[in-house]
């Protein structure tokens, strides 16, 4: 916390850097930067600054390192752990990198674009698709999310079984470090190993290391093709197995191979206006296949239905509905992509975003839904994710007839329960959506110590005064 007294001056100076554009100060403008998308954490700051370039950025921190004021970086404010909202004390600034939103270049041969941070993911989507490339991240939130945001929680999405994660997609970045600094690190190779890859310390750092101020992200040529299939299995472990069948049989073609737990659908049948179950009857796993390829008449849909047609017969599958039209396959996807929004209307859920190798995941769904029914027969398990990348979303929700408020206080003790579980199975507590302020007590508890004082010591290298995102992730 900076010297109450020194706040006028540090407050005017930073003003000053924005200009009046970049100046949010007024309360009820400040709010939305205040609070998190679920509305779970809220904080106060004394501004929120939004700059327009780089040069804004560095001077914006300059002067906070110079006055020893906490900075919290912010994308799109989609992130579901707390990180992009600044703590209750009032005295750090937000740092909004919404105005940078420009896209700098793209370069087709080299299949590459070079955008900066607050462009929203969806804007990098289609400046991809204007050029015929494909940029794959592909997430829920990418309407609001943003690119400086996807880097700084290395995010997931969709995509990773054939694109891997963000950071998986960049090839050079420009960053603001904690002195106000600025790194030009804006490289476009795809070979160079001149050193350690500096890059790599500020993807999934959350915003407690620099400030991500524009990247260069790889490209893909456009699948002239996708076939999108939701299938209804018997049980999750026909699930990986339909996903091993479907990489052998297709050359690895599979995009996407999502889990959906029957009562994730309830919940968006419920809450989601224009929902229909494509199903005439319900049944209880589904998995959502997407398939691309290169080629216009690459067998890709005759390959597809070889395999549902074996599982078929092989008793793995109940049924399936392969999508005849762009229309259908995005009405299938819609289903899948509301989970979240219709859990968030459905009123108070508890949400563990782990991972496990892919084939142990129905090993997990088994172990975690067996412990939590113990524990809290009033929850609902709510599994759906990215179960090709073995990561799942193993939401509860509470049964209609309980409280609330109880359900929610017992959130820590399930949570520790499922967290458990997926450590003993050497798993992850936090697949993809990162630490924040959320998580920061299972870090602590999972990481080894080793682990842990080399964090410690990164951060203190790189940020010893602590201004950049103050009690984040560590
Ligand atoms: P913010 O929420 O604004 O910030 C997130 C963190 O990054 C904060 O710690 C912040 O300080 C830091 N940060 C932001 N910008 C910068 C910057 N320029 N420089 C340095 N630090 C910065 N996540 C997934 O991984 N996969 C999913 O499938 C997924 N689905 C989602 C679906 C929905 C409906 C929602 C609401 C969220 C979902 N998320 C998912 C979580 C979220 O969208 C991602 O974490 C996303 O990458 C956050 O981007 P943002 O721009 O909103 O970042």
């Amino acid at each position: 916390m900076p010297d109450a007294a020194i706040m006028p001056a540090v407050i005017e100076r930073l003003k000053a850097a924005v200009g009046p554009a970049g100046v949010v100060d007024e309360a009820a403008a400040m709010a939305p930067y205040l609070t998190d998308w679920r509305g779970l954490v809220h904080g106060r700051a004394a501004l929120v600054v939004r700059p327009a370039t780089t040069a804004e950025v560095a001077a914006v921190v300059r002067a906070c390192a110079e006055a020893g004021v906490g900075i919290v970086p912010q994308g799109g404010n989609t992130g579901l752990v707390g990180g992009s909202v600044p703590d209750a004390g009032g005295g750090t600034i937000v740092l909004s990198l919404s105005r940078m939103n420009r896209i700098r270049g793209l370069d087709a041969p080299n299949f590459t674009i070079t955008v900066e941070a607050g462009c929203v993911l969806q804007a990098v989507q289609q400046a991809a698709e204007t050029a015929r490339l494909l940029f794959p991240l592909s997430l829920g939130a990418e309407g609001s999310c943003q690119i400086g945001g996807n880097l700084a929680t290395n995010a997931g999405g969709t995509a990773v079984l054939r694109y891997g994660n963000a950071r998986d997609m960049v090839l050079g970045l420009e960053v603001v470090l904690p002195d106000g600094a600025v790194w030009d690190g804006l490289g476009a190779l795809r070979k160079d190993n001149a050193g350690y890859d500096l890059k790599q310390l500020f993807l999934g750092s959350e915003g407690t290391l620099g400030v991500i101020t524009a990247a260069v992200l790889k490209l893909f040529p456009r699948p002239q093709r996708s076939e999108t299939a939701l299938v209804a299995l018997v049980d999750p472990a026909a699930a990986t197995r339909l996903l091993a069948d479907l990489r052998q049989a297709t050359g690895d073609a599979v995009t996407s191979f999502e889990y959906i737990h029957r009562a994730g659908f309830d919940l968006v049948f419920a809450h989601i206006p224009d929902s229909v179950d494509p199903f005439a009857t319900p049944h209880r796993h589904y998995a959502l296949v997407e398939l691309a390829g290169g080629d216009a008449d690459d067998g890709l849909r005759s390959a597809l239905e070889a395999v549902l047609g074996r599982a078929l017969e092989g008793g793995d599958v109940h049924d399936a509905v392969v999508a005849d039209s762009g229309q259908q396959a995005r009405r299938l996807w819609a289903l899948r992509e509301t989970i979240s929004e219709a859990q968030l209307k459905a009123g108070p859920a508890i949400k563990h975003d782990v991972s496990v190798s892919v084939s142990r995941v129905p090993e997990f769904l088994e172990r975690a839904g067996r412990a939590v029914a113990e524990a809290m027969p009033e929850a609902i398990v709510v599994a759906f994710g990215h179960i090709g990348d073995g990561n799942v979303h193993f939401n509860l929700s509470p049964r209609p007839n309980a409280d609330p408020a109880a359900f929610l206080a017992r959130s820590e003790a399930v949570s520790r329960i499922v967290h458990d579980i997926a450590a003993a199975m050497d798993g992850s507590f936090s697949a993809e959506h990162g630490i924040g302020v959320l998580k920061r007590d299972a870090l602590r508890r999972y990481k080894s110590p080793v682990e842990l004082d080399l964090m410690r010591r990164l951060k203190a290298a790189l940020d010893p005064d602590r201004i950049m995102n103050p009690g984040k992730l560590l």
